[in-house]
């Protein structure tokens, strides 16, 4: 039954074209960004969904008052397993970012073209082939009136590019009744050209701005201020010995990078002239913490280190997290993680690997809540870009994945 199924996949070339099509001309973008909203694009999602053999289809909207109809739509449609009370989950995002600047693109951005394997478009790839993978994938089923041991669910959700608060976190918030205790879920959205990459924890995300206070005053006489450039610069240097130092601990899991990471990265701009002491600095530190550590220890550190600093130079220094996002990691032994990397093996014929991510997906908020994720795609890694595309090839062999995960998951 695997093999008919897989070939099926293989004679779907076709519906990817005429999926992609239609989705790409549909400019799901954020309010925020100016546009309307997922609204048009989830009238024709949901008109493909009816025609199909789903034993449930439902929406539900999160209210928007910036968005057409006044409404952030999210759609879960469910093909039953054998036993019905348990879920494999595949995810993928409506929504899409703007397509920048218009000159760099060759073709127009909201008309899909077709070139060889290739299909161009903003929202080709991010998160379009995803979704039209965990559609094929079930669509095979349907067509072959195969029934897999547990339900096979989509969920297609809004706003994940803004930060998913009319997307997925609503819907955790306010249904999270709709998903089982013992439920799964596949996260298309990130992977490696090479499609080795099965992501299962991401580090614990840390944005710190840090704001060095001394006092403005001529260069020439330094005694009447305090230059808070020369203590940034300490700070900058100081934190970057003892944070290194201090939480030195590595997980292979996340390789290359295995150990926790600190970049001083922003520093925003202070005096317009050169014969200025600055009285004031304000510099940014991009934080990738190992989930052995937590965010609070991390700035107790950098707290005490500051505190050196301003007893040194006579500064004030202040530290907000502009950014706080925890990571719990899914336990690799867990059925998804290991049906994906054996399908992905089967399908590719590569040598998948269980890993870690600096962090930013979408599958932490599932973790978070206690549901095991995974994110796997064979992405060419074009989202955001001019000139996105996606491949026809991946888009099919990632369906074959999510059929085979869907036929073992029990
Ligand atoms: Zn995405």
């Amino acid at each position: 039954m695997e093999q008919k199924l897989l070939k099926k996949i293989d004679t779907y070339k076709q519906d990817v074209i005429d999926l992609q099509t239609h989705m790409i001309a549909c400019p799901a973008l954020s309010p925020q960004e100016g546009g309307k909203g997922e609204n048009q694009k989830a009238v024709y999602l949901l008109s493909v969904l009816k025609q199909m053999k789903f034993d449930e289809v439902s929406v539900i909207n999160v209210k928007d008052p910036k968005a057409e109809g006044g409404i952030r739509p999210n759609i879960m449609a469910k093909y039953y397993g054998e036993n019905k009370r348990k879920t494999l989950w595949v995810m993928a995002h409506m929504d899409v970012v703007p397509a920048g600047d218009l000159s760099l693109w060759k073709t127009d951005p909201f008309k899909a073209v077709v070139k060889g394997d290739k299909i161009y478009g903003r929202g080709s790839e991010d998160n379009q082939q995803g979704l039209v993978s965990g559609l094929l994938a079930v669509k095979a089923m349907m067509d072959l009136g195969v029934r897999p041991p547990c339900n096979y669910a989509l969920l297609f959700n809004a706003d994940e590019e803004m930060g998913s608060e009319y997307g997925l976190l609503s819907i955790l918030k306010n249904h999270i009744h709709l998903f089982g205790k013992e439920d799964e879920f596949l996260v298309p959205d990130g992977g490696i050209a090479d499609g080795t990459m099965v992501e299962v924890a991401e580090k614990n995300m840390l944005w710190a701005k840090i704001t060095v206070m001394g006092k403005q005053t001529h260069a020439s006489t330094p005694k009447a201020g305090s230059n808070a450039n020369r203590a940034a610069a300490y700070l900058i240097v100081t934190l970057d010995e003892q944070l290194h130092k201090k939480f030195n601990k590595k997980n292979n899991l996340f390789a290359p990078e295995v150990s926790s990471t600190f970049e001083p990265t922003k520093r925003e701009a202070n005096v317009p002239n050169v014969n200025t002491i600055p009285g004031r600095e304000v510099l940014y530190l991009d934080c990738r913490i190992l989930p052995c550590y937590t965010n609070k220890e991390v700035l107790a550190e950098i707290g005490k280190i500051a505190k050196q600093i301003e007893k040194k130079f006579n500064v004030k220094i202040k530290i907000e997290a502009i950014i706080n996002d925890v990571s719990k990691p899914t336990d690799p032994a867990k059925q998804v993680v290991q049906l994906t990397q054996s399908a992905v093996r089967a399908v590719y014929k590569n040598k998948p690997r269980i890993m870690g991510v600096g962090g930013g997906t979408v599958g932490a908020y599932l973790r978070n809540v206690g549901f095991p994720a995974v994110v796997y795609s064979k992405l060419d890694e074009t989202m955001h870009q001019p000139n996105e595309y996606s491949s026809i090839k991946n888009t099919l062999g990632d369906a074959k994945v999510f059929a085979l995960v869907a036929m073992r998951f029990k």
